[in-house]
Formats: C-alpha cells, sequence, structure tokens
C-alpha cells in the first residue's frame, strides 16, 4: 500500500487543512511576467475611475449648458408669444355698446263707426209698421265694418253712448269717426246728408271727410243731398265732442225713412257707400 493509498489519519486532517495555504504560497510563488487577478482588477478599476471622471466631467458640461440655454429660453419664448388675448380682444374686437331696437310695425288705421241709437232703450225713428231706425244702423254699421277690414283697415262699432266716449278725457282717438243715422219716417222730404262739428278743431280735415263720404255714398245709392236741412243735432252732435279733438269725424243721415224706404232696403248698397268714402279720405283723396 503507498503513503497516498494509505487510510488518512487524523493528521491528515490536520494536513488537509494547511493545503490552502500551501496552494497560496504557490500563487505568490507564480513568474512576475504573468497578470495576476489583483493586478487585473487593479488596472480595470484605474480605467473605471478614469470613464467615470470622463462622465462626470461630460454630465457637468451638459448640465451647465442645459442650464444656459434653460435661462435663455423662457425670455426668448416670452419675446416671440403673441400678445395676451386680454389686451388684443379690446382692441380688434370691440364689444357691443347697445342692442339694437326692432323697427315696430305700423298699425293699419283705425276707423271707428257708431250705430245711431245701439246699445239702449232709444231705438231712434220710428215708422207706423215697425221699421226701427237703430236696425238700419246697425246693420249697415256691420256691412261697411266688413267692407272695410277686407281692404285693411281696423274697425270699431260703437253704441250711441259707447264707454270709449267721453267729454272730459276724449281720448278715443281713430284716423276716421263717423256716425250712422237715418232721417225720420216722413214723405214730404227725401235725400241724405252729411255735416260735421261747429266747433270742429279741425276743419279742413273734417270738411274733406264731409265731402268724401257724401260724394261716395251719393254714387253708389243715387240719392240726392237733402239740401237746407242740416240741423243742430247734426252740428252739435255729442259724439263729435267725445271723441279726440284731432280725429276727423262727421255724421250722416243715411235717408229718409218714409219716402227713401226702397233704397234704405239695400243696405249692402248703403253700406259701400260708406266705406268707400272713408276709404277714399284715409287714402287722401279731395274729394272735390
Ligand atoms: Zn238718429
Amino acid at each position: 500500500m503507498t503513503a497516498d493509498s494509505r487510510p488518512p489519519t487524523a493528521n491528515d486532517g490536520i494536513l488537509g487543512g494547511a493545503a490552502p495555504k500551501r496552494r497560496r504560497r504557490a500563487q505568490n510563488t507564480e513568474p512576475q511576467g504573468e497578470p495576476t487577478s489583483t493586478m487585473i482588477r487593479r488596472v480595470w478599476l484605474h480605467r473605471l475611475s478614469r470613464v467615470s471622471l470622463i462622465a462626470g466631467i461630460v454630465l457637468l458640461v451638459a448640465a451647465i449648458v442645459v442650464g444656459i440655454i434653460g435661462v435663455q429660453r423662457p425670455a426668448q419664448v416670452i419675446a416671440m408669444a403673441p400678445a395676451p388675448i386680454q389686451t388684443i380682444l379690446p382692441t380688434l374686437i370691440p364689444l357691443p355698446t347697445s342692442t339694437p331696437t326692432p323697427t315696430p310695425t305700423p298699425l293699419p288705421p283705425l276707423i271707428g263707426l257708431l250705430a245711431g241709437h245701439s246699445g239702449g232703450a232709444d231705438t231712434g225713428a220710428l215708422c207706423p209698421d215697425g221699421l226701427r231706425e237703430v236696425d238700419i244702423t246697425k246693420d249697415v254699421a256691420n256691412r261697411a265694418k266688413q267692407f272695410l277690414e277686407a281692404r285693411g283697415y281696423r274697425v270699431d262699432i260703437l253704441a250711441e253712448f259707447d264707454k270709449r266716449l267721453d267729454a272730459t278725457k276724449r281720448d278715443y282717438a281713430p284716423q276716421v269717426f263717423l256716425a250712422i243715422h237715418v232721417d225720420s219716417c216722413v214723405f214730404y222730404a227725401s235725400g241724405y246728408k252729411v255735416a260735421r262739428a261747429d266747433n270742429s278743431a279741425i276743419p279742413q280735415a273734417d270738411d274733406r271727410l264731409v265731402q268724401c263720404v257724401s260724394m261716395a255714398y251719393g254714387a253708389a245709392t243715387k240719392m240726392s243731398v237733402h239740401e237746407g236741412s242740416i240741423t243742430r243735432d247734426m252740428t252739435l252732435y255729442h259724439a263729435l265732442n267725445e271723441i279726440d279733438s284731432k280725429s276727423p269725424g262727421a255724421i250722416i243721415e243715411l235717408g229718409f225713412m218714409g219716402s227713401d224706404r226702397a233704397i234704405l232696403g239695400k243696405r249692402e248698397t248703403l253700406a259701400l257707400g260708406i266705406a268707400d268714402g272713408v276709404d277714399g279720405f284715409l287714402k287722401g283723396s279731395l274729394c272735390q
């Protein structure tokens, strides 16, 4: 049995533990011309330190450059930036100072037609056969209203003592006012008549209205004017002194309920004559 093949002893354990010492000594005794792991480590550490130094310098330079650009850029950005909107808006887009007011559409002229003796116990003139004045005035007024409204006018029908008529206020102000009556039931007189108020504040306008209504009514009915019978009942008629003093107004007696009975039965013709007269006046006709 050789020494290597002899069984291990307790001293072998000690000898075995000393073996690394012999190996380290053996390493230390390696020839000096060959690089050791320590030398290699030192070389790499040296290289790493140089690389770190260079990287540090580069980072430092980069930081300085970024710092300089960062300081200069805000000024450039401010110089190149557009002016604030708040300062531009007042000069380029002036705010509206006021809203335009819509132009009101003018209303059509207002016409007031008073149906004589309507709205109360009084029926006006009365014939023996029962024909009543108020029945004629109401019928003619309503038919004339339809004619005039068809021509675009506004029309009021008023009662004899209408609440809109006030002698003190005089605040009812149509563009034309016409009271419609019929003469008494007699056979000794014939014809129609139209008059204005004695104390008219606008005699020229009232005279033209009288002329326009008289001409148109005569043309429609073929009746004649009953000359010389304009009574104070007409010229002092109450309603002419209850409308606005600047409203042209007149009163018409359509005919005599006795002798003019036939024509007074043609209500559409009477109404058309009245509508034509008022229409002509409002259109500015001289009616001469
Ligand atoms: Zn009457």
